[in-house]
């Protein structure tokens, strides 16, 4: 038993990206309830940050890593990353199948309410569990209540409900990102559009598109994206898009590491309060989307994001994620390199100085990690 846990030690690194994690792995029945207690204290903390959560996650991307699927709890105890409280759930699932206390915060009216409620575009924990406060236990009681004040995405994200709650499999995705590449090559010829995200990590169903757009001259990525919405616009095919632009000039850039105190603004100059991730100018769409054969339009949630080329590679890094996966990318630098990653570029804090990047390859080059394919950060 000693040989065999030190095996698996051997496969897993400290930090998750350091080594690949595929989709299909030996332990879902694990990860699922994992990922399930992940999500419950997202809920359960949303006013505190996620420290719970993440922890859960993070034993979850160890499991993953496993070279077989655990059948004595012994094997998982001195692992990376497994606390105390994961180590119990696995030994219930191990030992019985199920765990307890994940299959009755799975029962509970207030998690089931939760997911159904967050599944609605627009909102977020706070405002499902307030929608849960005052009484409403399904979308339809939302959708026909009197009393409620709706934000206006909320109200697109009811209305749209059926549609945008469907996740999207691989071959729709193709033809969605057909149908938006065709039209930017029609607005903005020789636009480079990349599908990023969940689908570039090879993931059967995604529950929107992400778009990275860029283009060989920066002089026309520093209007692309509004040149792109507004024909989206014009083709009557954007329902809603949450803009932010303007953030993205090259001052900016080399501020971002360290940018955590500014304003984020939308495309009428309004401040708002949710800090963005990175500075890219991106649109959150509600698309709709006209295919050939079918008249029926799909609704689709599709984001577009331009950046400059040469923050191109950062940015494919950055917007294919998973979270997980750029968490652990950032954590790693930071604490073995002294680098900071974003999706603008590489900042060495010892040298003051930034690295150029070509290609996804060299900023795995830069950060001397293995490289590793899309479908290899499923963490
Ligand atoms: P799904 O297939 O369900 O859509 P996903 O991995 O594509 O899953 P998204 O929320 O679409 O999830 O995010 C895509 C990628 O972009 C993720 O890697 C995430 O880290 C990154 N991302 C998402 N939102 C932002 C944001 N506001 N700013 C910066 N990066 C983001
Ligand atoms: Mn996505
Ligand atoms: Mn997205």
């Amino acid at each position: 038993e000693k040989k065999e846990s030190a095996a698996n030690v051997a496969e897993i690194t400290a930090y998750e990206c350091q080594r690949p994690t595929l989709l299909k792995h030996h332990n879902p029945h694990i990860t699922e309830a994992l990922e399930l207690l992940e999500k419950y204290y997202q809920f359960l903390d949303h006013k505190q940050g996620d420290t719970r959560a993440l922890a859960f996650r993070q034993a979850s991307c160890t499991i993953k890593a496993l070279p077989k699927r655990v059948t004595r709890v012994e094997e998982v105890r001195n692992l990376h990353r497994i606390g105390k409280h994961s180590i119990s759930v696995i030994e219930d699932i191990v030992l019985h199948g199920t765990s307890e206390e994940v299959e009755d915060i799975r029962q509970s009216d207030w998690f089931k309410c939760m997911e159904l409620f967050t599944s609605v575009y627009g909102c977020g924990p706070a405002t499902a569990d307030k929608w849960y406060k005052k009484g409403f236990r399904t979308i339809d009681e939302i959708k026909t209540s009197e009393t409620l004040e709706l934000r206006e995405l909320q109200k697109l994200g009811l209305l749209y409900y059926e549609d945008l709650s469907k996740s999207i499999p691989r071959d729709e995705v193709e033809v969605i990102i057909e149908i938006i590449k065709k039209e930017v090559s029609e607005c903005c010829p020789e636009t480079q559009v990349e599908a990023v995200g969940g689908y570039r990590r090879g993931k059967s169903h995604s529950h929107d598109v992400d778009l990275l757009l860029t283009h060989k001259d920066s002089s026309i990525t520093a209007t692309l994206l509004e040149s792109v919405v507004s024909h989206l616009k014009a083709k009557d095919m954007i329902i809603h898009a949450s803009v932010y632009v303007g953030q993205n000039t090259l001052s900016r850039v080399s501020e971002t590491h360290d940018s955590s105190a500014q304003p984020t603004y939308t495309s009428e100059g309004q401040q708002i309060k949710r800090v963005q991730f990175d500075h890219l100018d991106k649109a959150f769409c509600i698309m709709k989307l006209t295919r050939s054969h079918d008249k029926t339009p799909l609704i689709r949630r599709v984001d577009l994001i331009v950046t400059p080329p040469d923050q191109y590679p950062f940015s494919l890094v950055s917007w294919t994620g998973s979270k997980q996966f750029n968490r652990s990318l950032r954590r790693y630098s930071v604490k073995e390199c002294s680098k900071t990653v974003t999706a603008h570029g590489i900042f060495d804090i010892i040298e003051r100085k930034f690295s150029t990047a070509k290609t996804e390859r060299d900023i795995f080059d830069i950060l001397k990690l293995n490289y590793l394919e899309p479908w290899e950060r499923n963490c």
